[in-house]
């Protein structure tokens, strides 16, 4: 791509931001975020920051294809901090802070056991070992999957280094601005229409989470991606009620170093009704004090709520949908653990028109 060309992002969530930073930083393409609100102001900022690329299997085998992307991309980020950092000196949060799954009643070797033949660090413990390991833990936990790789980012800061670094590497910003449409001429895509007309770029990236299809002019046969409400409840915990991301069979713990701990979270098909409910705090706080009974007595410091961007097949969309248009979106649980890998991958397709990558899993048109 030449030194003349530009791109639009629309979206300045972590994916929008992250391909962005990658275009601009390492491509050295002109590159425009517009976003509707201001950059982190949906999902992004929402979520708890868990970097679990083994965990989030939910007990399935995944295909390599798929597997090795997670892995990647969790890797990519102790990169994307250490890069941040150097850039514009503010981190990510980035901690390599490791996961418990434990079980009540689960049969966690059934679920996680085929990573025994995978290139990955996993332990299967008892609940007496597990507590050993985090000692806060309810007594009536009798198994637990220990995953000493998996890491966290805090979101809200990421974001923050995020926009930094972009700024640094002169990506430009227009907030406040809602894209309505795709813009083409002659089947051409141009750029895209914005309330009083039509912002020109040569390519355009679609990252706008869980509002991406509502844009006007995408192709018919692009999968389709939709809102799935999450709630969070963040307590204060002194020390620290955890070292580990806690997993239970419904929800999380995520502790942070400063002593804040996120619970989550609820998986709602509500729309983007932006509510947190009693009954979501209820499952929410449940959920928490099922592993962690002392959380009883933490104070609540905030609640709030998001929408993932999920897809009916639970699987991102990323790659070229036509000459100029690209999209990196329906990372549903998954998009902050997912966005640097997503980035390289995005910028490399557009700036290169060429990926290293194996990208069948996440084909963004319908099968
Ligand atoms: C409660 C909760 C907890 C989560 N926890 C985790 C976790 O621990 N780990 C993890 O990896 N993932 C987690 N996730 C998922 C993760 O937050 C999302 O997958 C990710 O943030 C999606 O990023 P995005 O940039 O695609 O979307 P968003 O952050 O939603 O950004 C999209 C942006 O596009 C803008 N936009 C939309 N339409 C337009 C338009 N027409 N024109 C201009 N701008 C527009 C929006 O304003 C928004 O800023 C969680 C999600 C939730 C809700």
């Amino acid at each position: 791509m030449s030194d003349m060309s530009d791109v639009i992002v629309i979206g300045g969530g972590v994916i929008g931001c992250c391909v962005a930073f990658e275009l601009a930083a390492r491509h050295r393409v002109k590159v425009t975020i517009l976003e509707r609100a201001v950059p982190g102001a949906e999902a992004s900022s929402a979520a708890g920051g868990i970097l679990g690329a083994q965990i989030e299997s939910h007990g399935k085998p995944l295909e390599p294809a798929l597997f090795g992307f997670l892995l990647a991309s969790r890797e990519r980020h102790a990169e994307l901090d250490a890069r941040l950092q150097e850039a514009v000196g503010v981190g990510t949060g980035f901690r390599r802070c490791g996961v418990l799954k434990v079980s009540f009643r689960d049969d966690l070797e059934a679920q996680y056991g085929w990573q025994r033949d995978r290139d990955v660090r996993i332990s299967f413990l008892g609940g007496d070992e597990a507590r050993r390991i985090e000692p806060q833990l309810s007594t009536a936990i009798d198994s637990a999957v220990h995953l000493p790789d998996e890491a966290q980012v805090d979101p809200p800061q990421l974001l923050r280094a995020l926009q930094q670094g972009c700024a640094a590497a002169g990506v430009k910003f227009m907030t406040g601005t809602t894209v309505r449409g795709i813009a083409r001429t002659n089947g051409r895509v141009v750029g895209v229409e914005v309330h009083d007309g039509i912002v020109e770029a040569s390519a355009v990236v679609v990252a706008a989470g869980s509002w991406s299809s509502m844009i006007a002019g995408l192709p018919e046969r692009l999968r389709r991606v939709r809102p799935v409400r999450g709630q969070i409840v963040a307590v204060e915990t002194r020390p620290p009620i955890a070292r580990n991301i806690v997993f239970g069979e419904r929800g999380y713990v995520v502790p942070r170093p400063d002593g804040r701990a996120l619970l989550g979270s609820t998986m709602e098909e509500v729309g983007h009704v932006k509510d947190v409910t009693v009954g979501g705090v209820h499952a929410v706080l449940s959920t928490a004090l099922g592993l962690f009974p002392a959380l009883a007595a933490a104070p609540i410091s905030a609640t709030w709520c998001g929408f993932r961007p999920a897809t009916r097949e639970d699987r991102a969309l990323i790659g070229a949908v036509e000459p100029g248009l690209f999209v990196a979106t329906g990372h549903h649980r998954n998009g902050v653990l997912l966005a640097p890998e997503t980035a390289r991958v995005v910028a490399d397709l557009v700036a290169l028109g060429r990926t290293d990558r194996d990208l069948s899993p996440f084909d963004p048109t319908a099968r």
